[in-house]
Protein backbone atom coordinates (compact mmCIF):
# COMPACT_ATOMS: atom_id res chain seq x y z
CA UNK A 1 0.00 0.00 0.00
CA UNK A 2 1.38 3.45 -0.62
CA UNK A 3 1.68 6.54 1.21
CA UNK A 4 -1.89 8.39 0.99
CA UNK A 5 -1.58 10.78 -1.33
CA UNK A 6 -5.72 11.94 -3.04
CA UNK A 7 -5.25 14.33 -5.55
CA UNK A 8 -5.19 18.43 -4.50
CA UNK A 9 -8.91 20.00 -5.37
CA UNK A 10 -10.47 23.20 -5.54
CA UNK A 11 -13.85 22.58 -3.54
CA UNK A 12 -16.84 23.86 -5.88
CA UNK A 13 -18.98 21.44 -4.58
CA UNK A 14 -21.73 21.34 -2.25
CA UNK A 15 -19.66 20.66 0.35
CA UNK A 16 -16.85 20.06 1.66
CA UNK A 17 -14.89 23.19 1.16
CA UNK A 18 -11.36 24.03 0.76
CA UNK A 19 -9.95 23.83 4.04
CA UNK A 20 -7.48 26.86 5.76
CA UNK A 21 -4.04 25.58 6.47
CA UNK A 22 -4.02 26.87 9.82
CA UNK A 23 -7.18 24.13 10.55
CA UNK A 24 -4.96 21.68 8.64
CA UNK A 25 -2.33 22.33 11.44
CA UNK A 26 -4.98 22.53 14.32
CA UNK A 27 -6.11 18.77 13.48
CA UNK A 28 -2.11 17.75 13.93
CA UNK A 29 -1.66 18.95 17.41
CA UNK A 30 -1.24 16.20 19.53
CA UNK A 31 -4.04 14.58 21.28
CA UNK A 32 -5.17 14.59 25.19
CA UNK A 33 -7.81 12.94 27.07
CA UNK A 34 -11.06 14.37 26.27
CA UNK A 35 -11.15 14.98 30.44
CA UNK A 36 -8.47 16.85 30.38
CA UNK A 37 -8.17 20.69 31.62
CA UNK A 38 -7.11 21.57 28.35
CA UNK A 39 -9.78 20.25 26.58
CA UNK A 40 -12.10 21.37 28.61
CA UNK A 41 -10.79 24.81 28.50
CA UNK A 42 -11.07 24.33 24.14
CA UNK A 43 -14.65 22.78 24.54
CA UNK A 44 -15.84 25.90 26.80
CA UNK A 45 -14.19 28.32 23.86
CA UNK A 46 -15.90 26.69 21.04
CA UNK A 47 -18.49 26.86 22.89
CA UNK A 48 -18.14 30.69 23.14
CA UNK A 49 -17.21 31.32 19.67
CA UNK A 50 -20.16 29.04 18.75
CA UNK A 51 -22.55 31.59 20.33
CA UNK A 52 -20.98 34.32 18.28
CA UNK A 53 -21.40 32.58 15.21
CA UNK A 54 -25.13 31.44 15.85
CA UNK A 55 -25.68 35.01 17.43
CA UNK A 56 -27.31 33.62 20.07
CA UNK A 57 -26.50 33.62 24.14
CA UNK A 58 -27.66 30.39 24.79
CA UNK A 59 -26.04 28.27 27.13
CA UNK A 60 -26.36 25.13 25.94
CA UNK A 61 -24.70 25.40 22.25
CA UNK A 62 -22.19 22.50 21.39
CA UNK A 63 -20.56 20.86 19.20
CA UNK A 64 -21.99 16.56 18.45
CA UNK A 65 -19.79 14.52 17.50
CA UNK A 66 -21.25 13.41 13.83
CA UNK A 67 -21.67 15.29 10.84
CA UNK A 68 -25.06 17.16 9.59
CA UNK A 69 -27.37 14.55 9.82
CA UNK A 70 -26.22 13.84 13.09
CA UNK A 71 -27.35 17.57 14.20
CA UNK A 72 -30.47 16.61 12.20
CA UNK A 73 -31.39 13.36 14.23
CA UNK A 74 -30.57 15.09 17.48
CA UNK A 75 -32.56 17.85 17.18
CA UNK A 76 -35.34 15.62 16.51
CA UNK A 77 -35.09 12.53 18.64
CA UNK A 78 -34.63 15.17 21.55
CA UNK A 79 -37.58 16.96 20.75
CA UNK A 80 -40.72 14.54 18.85
CA UNK A 81 -42.40 12.15 20.47
CA UNK A 82 -44.85 9.19 19.54
CA UNK A 83 -47.78 11.27 18.09
CA UNK A 84 -46.18 14.42 17.93
CA UNK A 85 -47.40 16.83 15.44
CA UNK A 86 -44.76 18.67 13.24
CA UNK A 87 -45.10 20.96 10.42
CA UNK A 88 -41.87 20.62 8.11
CA UNK A 89 -41.22 22.26 4.85
CA UNK A 90 -40.50 19.84 2.04
CA UNK A 91 -38.90 21.53 -0.94
CA UNK A 92 -36.02 19.73 -1.05
CA UNK A 93 -33.82 16.82 -0.60
CA UNK A 94 -33.12 18.29 3.10
CA UNK A 95 -36.57 18.98 3.87
CA UNK A 96 -37.62 15.53 3.56
CA UNK A 97 -35.09 13.92 5.46
CA UNK A 98 -36.57 15.81 8.27
CA UNK A 99 -39.56 14.51 7.69
CA UNK A 100 -38.48 10.89 7.73
CA UNK A 101 -36.68 11.06 11.04
CA UNK A 102 -39.69 13.18 12.39
CA UNK A 103 -41.81 9.77 11.34
CA UNK A 104 -39.21 7.59 12.51
CA UNK A 105 -39.61 8.74 16.02
CA UNK A 106 -43.18 8.46 15.69
CA UNK A 107 -43.86 12.13 15.17
CA UNK A 108 -47.14 13.05 12.52
CA UNK A 109 -45.40 15.20 9.57
CA UNK A 110 -47.68 17.58 8.89
CA UNK A 111 -46.05 18.36 5.55
CA UNK A 112 -45.83 22.04 3.64
CA UNK A 113 -45.03 20.91 -0.04
CA UNK A 114 -43.55 23.59 -2.22
CA UNK A 115 -42.16 23.14 -5.74
CA UNK A 116 -37.93 21.94 -6.19
CA UNK A 117 -36.54 25.81 -6.23
CA UNK A 118 -39.07 27.90 -4.43
CA UNK A 119 -39.29 28.59 -0.97
CA UNK A 120 -42.61 27.82 2.19
CA UNK A 121 -44.08 30.75 1.70
CA UNK A 122 -44.35 32.16 5.62
CA UNK A 123 -47.57 32.48 5.76
CA UNK A 124 -48.20 28.99 5.04
CA UNK A 125 -46.55 28.09 8.38
CA UNK A 126 -49.08 30.43 9.75
CA UNK A 127 -51.83 28.74 8.05
CA UNK A 128 -50.39 25.57 9.01
CA UNK A 129 -50.53 26.33 12.95
CA UNK A 130 -53.71 27.55 13.15
CA UNK A 131 -55.64 24.94 11.28
CA UNK A 132 -53.46 22.25 13.49
CA UNK A 133 -54.04 22.66 17.61
CA UNK A 134 -50.99 22.13 19.72
CA UNK A 135 -47.79 21.56 16.98
CA UNK A 136 -45.11 20.26 18.71
CA UNK A 137 -43.01 22.04 16.33
CA UNK A 138 -42.40 23.60 12.75
CA UNK A 139 -39.02 22.07 11.12
CA UNK A 140 -37.19 24.12 8.05
CA UNK A 141 -33.91 24.26 5.93
CA UNK A 142 -32.83 27.46 5.97
CA UNK A 143 -30.43 26.60 3.37
CA UNK A 144 -31.52 23.67 1.12
CA UNK A 145 -28.36 22.50 -0.77
CA UNK A 146 -30.10 20.46 -3.20
CA UNK A 147 -31.92 23.16 -4.80
CA UNK A 148 -29.77 26.64 -4.17
CA UNK A 149 -32.95 28.02 -1.63
CA UNK A 150 -32.25 30.48 1.07
CA UNK A 151 -35.57 29.98 3.10
CA UNK A 152 -37.32 33.37 4.72
CA UNK A 153 -36.94 32.43 8.36
CA UNK A 154 -37.46 36.08 10.07
CA UNK A 155 -40.86 36.38 10.66
CA UNK A 156 -41.71 32.46 12.00
CA UNK A 157 -40.10 32.39 15.04
CA UNK A 158 -43.06 34.51 16.44
CA UNK A 159 -45.43 32.55 14.63
CA UNK A 160 -43.86 29.37 16.65
CA UNK A 161 -43.94 31.53 20.22
CA UNK A 162 -47.46 32.52 18.91
CA UNK A 163 -48.43 28.94 19.16
CA UNK A 164 -46.02 27.59 21.50
CA UNK A 165 -44.62 25.12 19.07
CA UNK A 166 -40.77 25.09 18.47
CA UNK A 167 -38.41 26.34 16.01
CA UNK A 168 -35.96 24.14 14.60
CA UNK A 169 -33.92 25.18 11.66
CA UNK A 170 -30.92 23.09 9.56
CA UNK A 171 -28.32 25.62 8.68
CA UNK A 172 -25.68 23.34 7.88
CA UNK A 173 -25.05 25.43 4.29
CA UNK A 174 -25.58 28.59 5.53
CA UNK A 175 -24.04 29.30 9.18
CA UNK A 176 -20.83 31.19 8.19
CA UNK A 177 -22.03 32.13 5.19
CA UNK A 178 -25.04 33.71 5.31
CA UNK A 179 -26.84 35.65 8.46
CA UNK A 180 -27.93 32.60 10.83
CA UNK A 181 -29.67 35.14 13.95
CA UNK A 182 -30.70 32.54 16.43
CA UNK A 183 -31.85 34.61 19.10
CA UNK A 184 -33.59 37.31 16.55
CA UNK A 185 -35.07 35.30 14.72
CA UNK A 186 -36.80 33.02 17.48
CA UNK A 187 -35.11 29.39 16.71
CA UNK A 188 -35.27 27.14 19.43
CA UNK A 189 -33.32 24.57 17.69
CA UNK A 190 -30.78 24.83 15.46
CA UNK A 191 -28.03 22.86 13.65
CA UNK A 192 -25.17 22.88 11.02
CA UNK A 193 -21.98 21.13 9.98
CA UNK A 194 -18.33 21.86 9.82
CA UNK A 195 -17.63 20.94 5.81
CA UNK A 196 -19.26 24.36 4.55
CA UNK A 197 -19.44 27.82 5.29
CA UNK A 198 -17.61 27.27 8.45
CA UNK A 199 -14.34 25.31 6.14
CA UNK A 200 -13.40 22.73 8.43
CA UNK A 201 -13.49 18.57 7.25
CA UNK A 202 -16.48 16.69 8.01
CA UNK A 203 -17.42 15.26 11.25
CA UNK A 204 -19.23 17.48 14.01
CA UNK A 205 -22.82 19.33 13.82
CA UNK A 206 -22.72 22.75 15.74
CA UNK A 207 -25.75 23.05 17.78
CA UNK A 208 -27.59 25.77 19.58
CA UNK A 209 -30.92 24.73 22.31
CA UNK A 210 -32.80 27.79 23.36
CA UNK A 211 -33.79 27.44 27.22
CA UNK A 212 -37.59 26.22 26.01
CA UNK A 213 -36.19 23.58 23.95
CA UNK A 214 -34.09 22.45 27.04
CA UNK A 215 -37.03 22.54 29.40
CA UNK A 216 -39.49 20.58 26.46
CA UNK A 217 -36.69 18.28 26.42
CA UNK A 218 -36.46 17.85 30.25
CA UNK A 219 -40.15 17.11 30.57
CA UNK A 220 -40.35 14.78 27.92
CA UNK A 221 -42.52 11.68 28.95
CA UNK A 222 -40.32 8.98 26.77
CA UNK A 223 -36.95 8.46 27.47
CA UNK A 224 -34.75 9.86 23.82
CA UNK A 225 -34.85 7.17 22.27
CA UNK A 226 -31.06 7.74 20.57
CA UNK A 227 -28.48 7.49 23.38
CA UNK A 228 -25.73 8.66 21.64
CA UNK A 229 -28.00 11.67 20.77
CA UNK A 230 -29.88 12.76 24.28
CA UNK A 231 -29.20 15.68 25.02
CA UNK A 232 -30.34 15.17 28.65
CA UNK A 233 -26.83 13.05 28.57
CA UNK A 234 -24.84 15.21 26.34
CA UNK A 235 -25.13 18.25 28.37
CA UNK A 236 -23.57 16.91 31.69
CA UNK A 237 -20.17 16.46 29.51
CA UNK A 238 -20.70 20.13 28.22
CA UNK A 239 -22.09 21.96 31.17
CA UNK A 240 -19.17 23.91 32.49
CA UNK A 241 -20.22 22.76 35.89
CA UNK A 242 -20.27 19.04 35.79
CA UNK A 243 -17.96 17.44 33.10
CA UNK A 244 -19.24 13.88 32.97
CA UNK A 245 -17.87 11.54 30.86
CA UNK A 246 -20.92 10.14 27.97
CA UNK A 247 -18.46 9.45 24.97
CA UNK A 248 -15.05 10.00 23.67
CA UNK A 249 -15.23 13.09 21.85
CA UNK A 250 -13.03 13.81 18.65
CA UNK A 251 -10.45 15.98 20.35
CA UNK A 252 -8.71 16.90 16.89
CA UNK A 253 -11.59 17.78 15.04
CA UNK A 254 -12.50 20.23 18.14
CA UNK A 255 -9.35 21.23 17.74
CA UNK A 256 -9.92 21.73 14.25
CA UNK A 257 -13.24 23.18 14.97
CA UNK A 258 -11.90 26.00 17.18
CA UNK A 259 -9.21 27.14 14.77
CA UNK A 260 -11.84 27.37 11.98
CA UNK A 261 -14.36 29.79 13.68
CA UNK A 262 -11.07 31.44 15.17
CA UNK A 263 -10.79 32.70 11.35
CA UNK A 264 -14.12 33.33 11.06
CA UNK A 265 -14.07 35.08 13.79
CA UNK A 266 -11.37 37.15 12.79
CA UNK A 267 -12.72 38.15 9.57
CA UNK A 268 -15.65 39.44 11.46
CA UNK A 269 -19.15 37.78 10.53
CA UNK A 270 -20.56 40.77 8.09
CA UNK A 271 -17.63 40.66 5.85
CA UNK A 272 -17.94 36.78 5.61
CA UNK A 273 -21.44 37.46 4.55
CA UNK A 274 -20.38 40.33 1.98
CA UNK A 275 -17.83 38.51 0.71
CA UNK A 276 -19.89 35.36 0.33
CA UNK A 277 -22.63 37.35 -1.34
CA UNK A 278 -20.08 39.70 -4.14
CA UNK A 279 -18.46 36.16 -4.77
CA UNK A 280 -22.00 34.73 -5.54
CA UNK A 281 -22.92 37.67 -7.93
CA UNK A 282 -19.45 37.44 -9.39
CA UNK A 283 -19.64 33.93 -10.28
CA UNK A 284 -23.69 34.18 -12.11
CA UNK A 285 -23.15 37.45 -13.82
CA UNK A 286 -19.94 35.86 -15.42
CA UNK A 287 -21.77 32.81 -16.27
CA UNK A 288 -24.43 34.74 -17.90
CA UNK A 289 -21.62 35.90 -20.54
CA UNK A 290 -21.44 32.07 -21.21
CA UNK A 291 -25.21 31.82 -21.52
CA UNK A 292 -24.99 29.94 -18.29
CA UNK A 293 -28.63 30.99 -16.12
CA UNK A 294 -28.94 30.57 -12.64
CA UNK A 295 -32.10 28.14 -11.81
CA UNK A 296 -33.30 30.01 -8.64
CA UNK A 297 -34.56 33.85 -8.37
CA UNK A 298 -32.57 36.41 -7.48
CA UNK A 299 -34.96 37.03 -4.25
CA UNK A 300 -34.26 33.77 -2.73
CA UNK A 301 -30.65 32.88 -4.28
CA UNK A 302 -28.60 31.18 -1.81
CA UNK A 303 -24.85 32.60 -2.17
CA UNK A 304 -22.75 29.68 -0.79
CA UNK A 305 -24.81 27.20 -2.88
CA UNK A 306 -25.27 28.44 -6.76
CA UNK A 307 -27.38 26.24 -9.02
CA UNK A 308 -26.98 26.70 -12.28
CA UNK A 309 -29.29 25.03 -15.12
CA UNK A 310 -27.64 23.24 -17.59
CA UNK A 311 -28.11 23.78 -21.15
CA UNK A 312 -30.37 21.93 -23.24
CA UNK A 313 -28.04 18.80 -25.18
CA UNK A 314 -25.45 18.97 -22.40
CA UNK A 315 -24.05 15.85 -21.08
CA UNK A 316 -23.65 17.35 -17.93
CA UNK A 317 -22.00 14.32 -15.91
CA UNK A 318 -19.43 14.41 -18.98
CA UNK A 319 -18.66 18.34 -18.11
CA UNK A 320 -18.59 17.71 -14.31
CA UNK A 321 -16.03 15.08 -14.98
CA UNK A 322 -13.85 16.87 -16.91
CA UNK A 323 -13.41 19.81 -14.73
CA UNK A 324 -12.67 17.37 -11.79
CA UNK A 325 -9.81 15.23 -14.17
CA UNK A 326 -8.50 18.21 -15.98
CA UNK A 327 -9.01 21.04 -13.89
CA UNK A 328 -9.23 19.89 -10.32
CA UNK A 329 -12.51 21.58 -9.91
CA UNK A 330 -15.26 19.71 -8.07
CA UNK A 331 -18.42 20.81 -8.69
CA UNK A 332 -21.66 18.94 -7.46
CA UNK A 333 -24.88 17.47 -9.43
CA UNK A 334 -28.48 17.58 -9.18
CA UNK A 335 -30.18 15.57 -7.11
CA UNK A 336 -33.53 13.46 -6.88
CA UNK A 337 -35.75 16.12 -9.04
CA UNK A 338 -33.50 18.43 -10.27
CA UNK A 339 -31.03 15.36 -11.10
CA UNK A 340 -29.10 16.53 -14.81
CA UNK A 341 -31.21 20.16 -15.04
CA UNK A 342 -28.78 21.77 -12.77
CA UNK A 343 -25.25 22.26 -11.18
CA UNK A 344 -24.55 23.25 -8.14
CA UNK A 345 -21.72 25.60 -7.38
CA UNK A 346 -20.65 25.55 -4.05
CA UNK A 347 -18.66 29.21 -2.94
CA UNK A 348 -18.23 28.33 0.34
CA UNK A 349 -15.83 29.66 3.25
CA UNK A 350 -12.15 29.05 2.09
CA UNK A 351 -13.83 27.97 -1.31
CA UNK A 352 -15.52 31.50 -2.05
CA UNK A 353 -13.12 33.40 -3.44
CA UNK A 354 -12.26 35.20 -7.03
CA UNK A 355 -9.35 33.23 -7.76
CA UNK A 356 -11.28 29.77 -7.68
CA UNK A 357 -14.42 31.74 -9.80
CA UNK A 358 -12.35 33.07 -12.51
CA UNK A 359 -10.54 29.52 -12.75
CA UNK A 360 -13.83 28.22 -12.89
CA UNK A 361 -14.94 30.53 -15.15
CA UNK A 362 -12.02 29.97 -18.02
CA UNK A 363 -12.08 25.89 -17.83
CA UNK A 364 -16.06 25.96 -17.93
CA UNK A 365 -15.79 27.91 -21.17
CA UNK A 366 -12.86 25.57 -22.57
CA UNK A 367 -14.82 22.51 -22.20
CA UNK A 368 -18.27 24.14 -23.21
CA UNK A 369 -16.46 25.61 -26.47
CA UNK A 370 -15.09 21.52 -27.36
N1 LIG B 1 -28.75 19.45 5.84
C1 LIG B 1 -28.32 20.09 4.74
C2 LIG B 1 -29.02 21.34 4.30
C3 LIG B 1 -27.21 19.61 4.05
O1 LIG B 1 -26.77 20.25 2.97
C4 LIG B 1 -26.57 18.44 4.49
C5 LIG B 1 -25.43 17.89 3.77
O2 LIG B 1 -25.12 18.24 2.66
C6 LIG B 1 -27.07 17.79 5.63
C7 LIG B 1 -28.16 18.33 6.28
C8 LIG B 1 -26.45 16.55 6.14
O3 LIG B 1 -25.15 16.79 6.54
P1 LIG B 1 -24.02 15.65 6.50
O4 LIG B 1 -23.89 15.22 5.08
O5 LIG B 1 -22.83 16.39 7.02
O6 LIG B 1 -24.45 14.56 7.39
Amino acid sequence: MNELNPSARILLGPGPSNIHPRVYRALSTPVVGHLDPDFLKIMDEIQEMLRMVFQTKNRFTIAVSGTGSAGMEASIVNVVEPGDQVIVGLNGVFGNRLADVVSRCGGEVIPLTADWGQPIEPHRVEDALKKHNGVKAVVLVHAETSTGILQPLEEIGVMCRNHSALFIVDTVTSLGGVPVKVDEWGIDVCYSGTQKCLSCPPGLSPMTFSDKAMHVIKSRKNKVQSWYLDMNLIESYWSESNRVYHHTAPVSMNYALREALRIILEEGLDQRFQRHLENSHYLIDHLRESGLMPAVDAAYRLPPLNAIRVPENVDEMAIRKKLLLQYGIEIGAGLGELKGKIWRIGLMGESSNKANIVYLLHALREILKH
